[in-house]
């Protein structure tokens, strides 16, 4: 059993993407050019924003929104405590303070109360102005943005959605993606839509922003051109192979695979709630399951179930075991942070199973009743 079977994708979409790849090797045209513009396109239709601009990866993306909205020096950005690395390295990477905020302990994202108190206790500070909100869809599930933007609007602050893992998700009729002033996402291979090397990108509803992301991305170049620059800008495009992957596999993640993956999460939900913590959806949300990530009793009992199921061919991983505020990255002053007691709680007892659209029943089932057997022994 795989972790996330991206090989049996393949093996599905094999045809269709051996010929768009294809298509672009006779071309002869590997960056930007039609098939770039035409995948901006239809992800802009399908999340429902004005622009999407592709870039090289999802952690540039984030870089492109805080540059695009001027965040910098003097600024602090609110980011969960609980999410992956680039989801706060790129605060430091402009030159702001990343303050990290705990999170809710069944949704894993981040906690409304707990941004709105940290928020006003830097403002009250006074050394910092509260800049933006990173506000991360962990795992599939869109953070709460609805009370996420009363916060936002009552200290006039930026909100930036990384949707590095929620693309795909939805609050209502709204797609993830679209909830930011700008929003991001990533195409690394393991995400909900993933091409086969690095890619991202972002989206907004706003022209000038939508302008200067262009112009970041290749160099800070004008509308004259890439030879005619007027700020300093980054190298981070999609390759064109990679649209065109992208471009097969958006209409196979819409048609099928959103659908497919919610189905064999139901099936977790149903067969493992009650013996262990399950992912809490909110009435109203739906995920897009980048990870199915289960909470135990404790630290020892996560062990011993992630060694035993690995003995039986079964993998899992931990995302995450370290809070964003005790990585060494950040010591030092470099960032600043509460307790932050869920976050700390989750990152002893989580564990992420395998899923992927293309499972089988059976294969889920394997995973249910491997846990139950073995927690079922542990805990006598
Ligand atoms: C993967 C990820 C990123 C970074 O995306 P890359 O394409 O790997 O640079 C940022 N934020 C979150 C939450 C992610 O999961």
């Amino acid at each position: 059993m795989e972790f996330r079977d991206l090989q049996r994708q393949y093996q599905y979409l094999k045809e269709e993407i051996d010929g768009a790849i294809s298509q672009v090797l006779q071309s002869g045209r590997f960056i930007s050019g039609s098939v770039v513009r035409e995948l901006e396109e239809a992800l802009a239709q399908y999340v429902g924003c004005r622009h999407c601009i592709s870039c090289g990866n999802g952690t540039d993306a984030l870089e492109l929104a805080l540059r695009a909205l001027d965040i910098g020096p003097g600024d602090a950005v609110f980011v969960p405590d609980f999410t992956f690395f680039a989801s706060g390295e790129v605060v430091s990477t402009v030159g702001a303070l990343p303050v990290f905020v705990d999170v809710e302990p069944d949704t894993y994202n981040i906690s409304a109360p707990a941004l709105k108190a940290a928020v006003s206790a830097v403002a009250a500070q006074g050394k910092y102005r509260p800049g933006a909100v990173i506000a991360v869809d962990l795992f599939g599930q869109p953070a709460e943005y609805g009370r996420i933007c009363q916060v936002t609007k009552e200290y006039g602050m930026y909100l930036i959605e990384d949707g590095a893992q929620g693309f795909g998700g939805r609050i209502g009729d709204k797609s993830a993606c679209s909830f930011g002033d700008i929003s991001t996402t990533s195409f690394f291979p393991a995400k909900p839509l993933g091409c086969y090397g690095d890619g991202g990108a972002v989206f907004t509803d706003n022209d000038s922003w939508n302008q200067k992301i262009r112009s970041l991305c290749v160099h800070g170049k004008s509308s004259q051109g890439k030879y005619d620059n007027i700020q300093i800008g980054m190298n981070s495009r999609l390759d064109s192979i990679q649209a065109a992957i992208l471009k097969v596999k958006l209409a196979a993640f819409r048609d099928k695979e959103i659908e497919q993956v919610n189905k064999f999460a139901e099936i977790y939900t149903q067969g493992l709630k009650g013996l262990v913590g399950v992912p809490h959806i909110l009435s109203g949300y739906k995920s897009s399951w980048a990870q199915y990530t289960i909470r135990l009793d404790c630290q020892e009992e996560r062990a011993k179930l992630q060694e035993e199921l690995g003995r039986r061919g079964i993998p899992v991983m931990i995302y995450y075991w370290k809070p964003m505020h005790e990585q060494q990255a950040f010591a030092g002053g470099n960032c600043q942070s509460g307790r932050n007691q869920n976050t700390v709680r989750l990152c002893e007892t989580v564990l992420s199973l395998p899923l992927s659209p293309y499972m089988l029943q059976e294969e889920c089932d394997e995973v249910i009743d491997n846990i139950h057997e073995i927690l079922t022994e542990t805990r006598i």
